[in-house]
C-alpha cells in the first residue's frame, strides 16, 4: 500500500497599482486603467502561487530563484516562473494535491475573470482545474489594498509524494 508524505506551503505577494502598464493576474490580462508594478510582469496571484509551491518543497522563496536584479526577469510573463517551479516540484517527485488563493483587490471586479484564471493558472501546472480555487475579495476600503492603490494575493499550496 502506498503511503504518502504530504507538505503544505503558503505564499503572499502583493504589487503597487499604477498608469501605463497592463494588469496581469493569473496569467489573464484584466481591462483596467492601471496595473501592476514589478520587474516582471507584476502578477502577484501568480507570485503567491510560485511562492506557495516553493515553500511547500521547502525551495526557498521566488526571489531566490528569479531575481528582481536579473535582467533576463523584465517584463518576464510570470507563467514561466510558476511552470519552472512546477517542474522543479517534478523533479523531486512532488504533485500538487490543491491550491486555494485569495485575491485582494478594490477594482476592478475580479469574479469575472476567476474561471479564466483557473483555466491558465491549472493548464500551466499540469493539475485539473478542480484542484485549484481562487476568491476575490475588497479591503473594505481599509489601508492601501483598499484605496486601490495595491492589488495584494495569498495562496496555500498542498504538494505529496510517495514515501
Ligand atoms: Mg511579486
Amino acid at each position: 500500500m502506498n503511503s504518502f508524505s504530504y507538505r503544505i506551503g503558503i505564499g503572499n505577494d502583493i504589487h503597487r497599482l499604477v498608469e501605463g502598464r497592463r494588469l496581469i493576474l493569473g496569467g489573464v490580462e484584466i481591462p483596467f486603467d492601471k496595473g501592476l508594478l514589478g520587474h516582471s510582469d507584476g502578477d502577484s496571484l501568480s507570485h503567491a502561487i510560485t511562492d506557495a509551491l516553493l515553500g511547500a518543497a521547502a525551495l526557498g522563496d521566488i526571489g531566490t530563484h528569479f531575481s528582481d536584479k536579473d535582467p533576463r526577469w523584465a517584463g518576464a510573463d510570470s507563467m514561466v516562473f510558476l511552470r519552472h517551479v512546477c517542474v522543479l516540484l517534478t523533479e523531486r517527485g512532488f504533485q500538487i494535491a490543491n491550491i486555494d488563493a485569495t485575491i485582494l483587490a478594490e477594482r476592478p471586479k475580479m469574479m469575472p475573470h476567476i474561471p479564466a484564471m483557473k483555466a491558465k493558472l491549472a493548464e500551466v501546472m499540469a493539475i485539473d482545474p478542480s484542484q485549484l480555487n481562487i476568491k476575490a475579495k475588497t479591503n473594505e476600503g481599509l489601508d492601501a489594498i483598499g484605496r486601490g492603490e495595491a492589488i495584494a494575493a495569498q495562496a496555500v499550496a498542498l504538494i505529496f509524494k510517495s514515501k
